[in-house]
């Protein structure tokens, strides 16, 4: 391929209605966004403010926070006028709450309608009060706490209960004229989300918030995610996602970047492509990977290095890449397009490629590559 220049995505995207979350389209043909939800107390300002702005350095663009109590809608217009990135209020129960957001000038209310009491008479109010602030809403139905109603006609949470509890919710605000809606449908299970998401993006136009709850720790999590949003947006499905784990909020923007990366959602930016090392291997591969990684970290340009283990398949194998290293007899050659320009001691590796790869950046920069 055309270093820079990724080959399009798998699909094209479902056509979607557009809405406006602070600064941040989503919707519409907007390029997928990455969200995370803060860990602090939201009461607690400064710390959420401090989360929120390791979360915005992550690459992170929309965050989310909880607001449980009073003291946490007390915080919500402070935290909303400082956060760099729009912040959306998540509330659950109480309705005055929303009303508290709304005000605050949070981006957008997350509301989860099977956990709002009494919430069907508010929605006429809540409808105004956000149309009167074009604060958007996000109908959050979530599989632990579906409406009662519908666990009772359903069983348990299937794929169409979550839908029919969602589009039951988007009705009520539909029926006041308010559709700066976008919706979730949330599961643990990565199969029943994905049948739960398929069947909302055929039934109505609102953008989608994908997301796996409770997907897990790290790793599980990692997994459950990409596999469920893969399926998802490699079939156009998905205007913003959120990968939910249980561990610090940047790794799960990370992680979502990575996936948007992996289907060329967005473009990529500095990738190694380390051979996965075999019995030929005249070098520690994963050692190398590891330092030529931690030596180009910060890059911005969209640069593929390949690091292989030998020089018998090496070349060929990263012919794709804009530069390479492969090892053999305590030597590495280094490659450019695939095409060795030059042979270095092992110990030379890492710095003669972070050399190449700064050659390569400029010249990228100069042609408009970078990201
Ligand atoms: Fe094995 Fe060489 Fe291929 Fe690495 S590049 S997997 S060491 S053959």
């Amino acid at each position: 391929g055309i270093p820079g220049v990724p080959l399009p995505p798998l699909a094209e995207r479902r056509a979607s209605r557009r809405i406006q979350v602070g600064p941040v389209a989503v919707g519409g043909g907007a390029p997928v966004s990455v969200q995370s939800m803060t860990t602090t107390r939201t009461s607690d300002v400064g710390a959420t403010l401090q989360q929120i702005a390791e979360l915005t350095a992550s690459g992170c663009q929309i965050v989310r926070v909880a607001c449980p109590t009073q003291d946490d809608a007390d915080a919500l217009a402070t935290i909303a006028r400082k956060s760099q990135i729009p912040v959306i209020a998540d509330i659950h129960f109480q309705p005055k709450y929303v009303f508290a957001a709304i005000e605050a000038g949070c981006a957008a209310v997350r509301v989860n309608p099977g956990n709002i009491k009494q919430f069907d008479d508010k929605v006429k109010e809540i409808a105004k009060a956000a149309k009167d602030h074009g604060t958007p809403i996000r109908i959050g139905v979530n599989a632990g706490s579906l409406d009662r109603r519908l666990l009772e006609k359903y069983g348990r949470a299937t794929p169409e209960a979550l839908v029919e509890s969602a589009l039951w919710e988007a009705s009520l605000f539909e029926e006041h004229g308010f559709r700066d809606i976008k919706i979730s449908v949330k599961h643990n299970d990565p199969v029943v989300m994905v049948e739960a998401y398929r069947r909302l993006a055929a039934r109505c136009d609102y953008p989608l918030h994908l997301g796996v709850t409770e997907a897990g720790p790290a790793f599980q999590g990692t997994v459950k995610s990409a596999v469920a949003f893969g399926a998802l947006l490699s079939q156009g499905i998905g205007d913003t996602i959120r990968v939910s784990l249980s561990a610090p909020p940047v790794e799960e923007v990370k992680v979502g970047i990575q996936i948007l990366e992996s289907l060329n959602l967005r473009q990529r930016r500095l990738e190694i492509v380390s051979c996965p090392s075999c019995g030929r291997a005249q070098v520690d591969v994963y050692k190398l990977a590891e330092e030529v990684t931690a030596g180009l970290e910060g890059m911005e340009v969209p640069l593929r290095v390949a690091v292989m283990g030998c020089v018998v398949n090496g070349p060929g194998e990263a012919r794709e890449a804009d530069l390479g290293v492969a090892s053999g007899n305590g030597k590495g050659q280094i490659f450019v397009k695939g095409e060795v320009i030059k042979t270095v001691p092992e110990s030379k590796i890492v710095e003669t490629l972070i050399e190449e790869a700064m050659k390569i950046a400029a010249q990228m920069e100069k042609d408009g590559i970078a990201s």
